[in-house]
């Protein structure tokens, strides 16, 4: 699984939409891969508070905006991931 594959996936991981194979190699990768873990822990976050003020989905932009902020971070590492 690519960063980009894993960041597509990470809104249905949460939700525990994912089926178990695809949330095994999910898993798999961010075993592997600090920033998308840091993503991970910055959505799941962030889900949580807008949860608590107004039990809505997080907004698209807000979910926009940390989606570049990780691109960005790949973008400044070698190849791979
Ligand atoms: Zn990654």
């Amino acid at each position: 699984m690519t960063c980009k594959e894993a960041i597509a996936k990470l809104a249905e991981y949460l939700d525990g939409e994912l089926t178990s194979v695809v949330q095994k190699q999910l898993e798999a990768h961010l075993k592997t891969c600090p920033p998308c873990r840091a993503y991970l822990a910055t959505y799941r976050k962030t889900k949580e508070l807008a949860a608590k003020v107004n039990r809505v989905d997080m907004p698209e932009d807000l979910k926009a905006r940390l989606r570049a902020l990780l691109i960005d971070r790949i973008r400044a590492r070698p190849a791979g991931g």
